[in-house]
């Protein structure tokens, strides 16, 4: 615990069975106005009642998180969307009965109980509901939707279990509910249903494929671009210079990610490459660390940030990221790892 803090306490928790016991405490110190960690099915949530603003101000000092970016709702029966949103389009409702609960986040104009931190001054809200058992009974019993970003510091990577919670917020929550392991490892796709055509505003756990199937038309904020949600950028903290570099996915791309290793070793740098197995054992020298298998993507979508968090660990100067296609979850990975690029990295001043 750091010195001044509060005393974290961790509810260890069985994923498929949570002990309603502990659940139930979790959940009055929701009620209470209190924050709790605890995992959904995409990342583990910072949990604070999402109609008190007094509580849900404390998500924004604990992770330092700027207050113009909004929070999404979490909600445990999907009828609750009702009292939460208003002038709900047809097609939500056909989202919401295939997608939820799941992965998949609606932006819709927003009722008069939700307190304007929570949408960070815009007149809509977003909303989940969770596919997680443990965060679907804490939901039920603070009997109120729970606002949850990712329980992370601001520019951080998402947590994807206890102990990563643990690293960054250690003092600052009153209880972690450690669930283990997310299941998918990557946030939910955040899909604006104010706007025709609707607007995915972040990509996630649910494919643009997918979408298309129910809705016909989507448009898809572009990747490359600056994302149009308020989402944050990146801290630096992929690694302590906060280098990175992610190399695109191309017919030469082994090879180039093996010639910029080889350059920045040259010039005395400790060199990390982030990889997928098929490709682990090119770059002798360099600290390698593996992702998944190629083929098998949501696999690397669930080790993504757990990898990037044990670059932390490595006393990198610079990171090389092998890319992905961007297609379905691949897009999702390649957005997650783009938001991590320091622009202004010079590749060539290491030149020799
Ligand atoms: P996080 O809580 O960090 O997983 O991020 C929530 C995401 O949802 C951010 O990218 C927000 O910009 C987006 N979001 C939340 N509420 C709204 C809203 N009312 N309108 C547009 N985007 C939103
Ligand atoms: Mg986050």
């Amino acid at each position: 615990m750091k010195k001044g803090l509060k005393k974290t306490i961790i509810f260890k928790v069985n994923s498929s069975h949570p002990q309603l016991e502990k659940i139930k405490n979790a959940a009055n110190v929701i009620k209470q106005g209190g924050l709790v960690a605890f995992p959904t099915e995409t990342v583990y949530g910072l949990g604070a009642d999402g109609l008190n603003a007094k509580a849900c101000s404390k998500i924004f000092s604990v992770k330092k998180r700027p207050a113009n970016i909004p929070l999404i709702l979490h909600i445990a029966s999907k009828k609750t969307i009702f009292d939460l949103a208003k002038k709900i389009p047809r097609e939500a409702e056909d989202l919401i009965d295939i997608f939820w609960p799941g992965p998949l986040t609606l932006v819709l104009p927003k009722s008069r109980i939700i307190p304007q931190i929570v949408t960070g001054g815009l007149d809509s809200v977003a909303i989940r509901m969770p596919n997680n058992p443990i965060a679907l009974k804490l939901i039920k019993y603070a009997k109120t939707p729970i606002a949850a970003p990712s329980a992370n510091l601001y520019g951080g990577h998402s947590p994807t279990c206890a102990q990563h919670v643990l690293d960054d917020l250690d003092g600052c929550v009153d209880i972690i509910v450690d669930g283990g392991k997310t299941s998918l490892g990557i946030e939910s796709t955040v899909l604006d249903l104010t706007v025709k055509p609707f607007r995915v505003l972040r990509v996630g756990g649910i494919i643009e494929k997918d979408l298309r199937k129910i809705l016909g038309k989507v448009k898809l904020v572009d990747n490359r671009k600056k994302i149009k949600s308020p989402a944050g950028n990146f801290h630096p903290s992929v690694c302590p210079s906060g280098k990175m570099i992610l190399v695109e996915k191309t017919k030469g791309q082994i090879g180039e990610m093996q010639e910029l290793a080889s350059r920045f070793r040259k010039s005395g740098k400790r060199v990390g490459v982030m990889v997928t197995k098929e490709n682990k054992n090119k770059f002798n020298g360099s600290v390698v660390k593996v992702i998944g298998l190629e083929k098998d993507l949501k696999t690397c979508a669930l080790n993504l940030f757990s990898t990037l968090r044990s670059f932390s660990k490595e006393n990198i100067d610079v990171l090389i990221a092998q890319g992905f296609k961007r297609k379905d979850i691949g897009l999702t990975i390649m957005n997650r790892l783009q938001k991590n690029i320091d622009k202004d990295i010079d590749i060539d001043k290491d030149k020799k």
